[in-house]
This record gives structure tokens, C-alpha cells and sequence, in this order.
């Protein structure tokens, strides 16, 4: 795979936010991801709070609720994680 922007240098991964191939000049670390250098800073920044959030309040939920088998806690947070997720990448 090749960067998106620059078809002749290899790609060294791809925009969390909308999965392009990026080369080392177009990449931007944001820590937790590469984002397009230009264009996706923001979002994946803004993916990775929201991911982030979700996870602290998965969390809580979880410990409210752990009267409930240790199994069923773990299905159920697959569940919610996923669903968050899909919404995420999906536009
Ligand atoms: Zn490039
Ligand atoms: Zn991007």
C-alpha cells in the first residue's frame, strides 16, 4: 500500500479516521493513531476522546451493576464497545 497523496512512496499506516494510506511527510502521530496530516488531526483526536470516555463510563456502569455474573458483564461490554464503535467508523 502507498500513500494516499504521494502514489510513489510506501505507506507507513493508515488514518485512523478515514483508513488512507499515509506516508511519513503526510502521517501525524496523535499517540493513539496516525491521521492524515492536513485534514484529520481533529477527528481522530476527537475519535480517541470519545473512545476513551466511553471506556471510563463502561467501566463504572459495570462496577454499578456487578451483582450480575462476571459473564454476562464481559458479553454486555462487547456488546456496548461494539456498538460504539461501528457508530464511530461508520458515516
Ligand atoms: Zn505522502
Ligand atoms: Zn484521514
Amino acid at each position: 500500500m502507498n500513500c494516499y497523496r504521494h502514489p510513489s512512496r510506501p505507506a507507513v499506516g493508515n488514518c485512523k479516521a478515514c483508513n488512507k494510506g499515509l506516508c511519513l511527510e503526510c502521517a501525524h502521530d496523535t499517540k493513539n493513531g496516525l491521521a492524515c496530516v492536513e485534514t484529520c488531526v481533529d477527528e481522530v483526536k476527537r475519535l480517541n476522546r470519545v473512545t476513551d470516555l466511553s471506556l471510563v463510563l463502561m467501566e463504572k456502569y459495570l462496577q454499578a451493576n456487578s451483582g450480575l455474573p462476571r459473564m454476562a458483564l464481559h458479553i454486555l461490554a462487547g456488546i456496548i464497545l461494539g456498538a460504539i464503535l461501528t457508530r464511530l467508523f461508520t458515516h
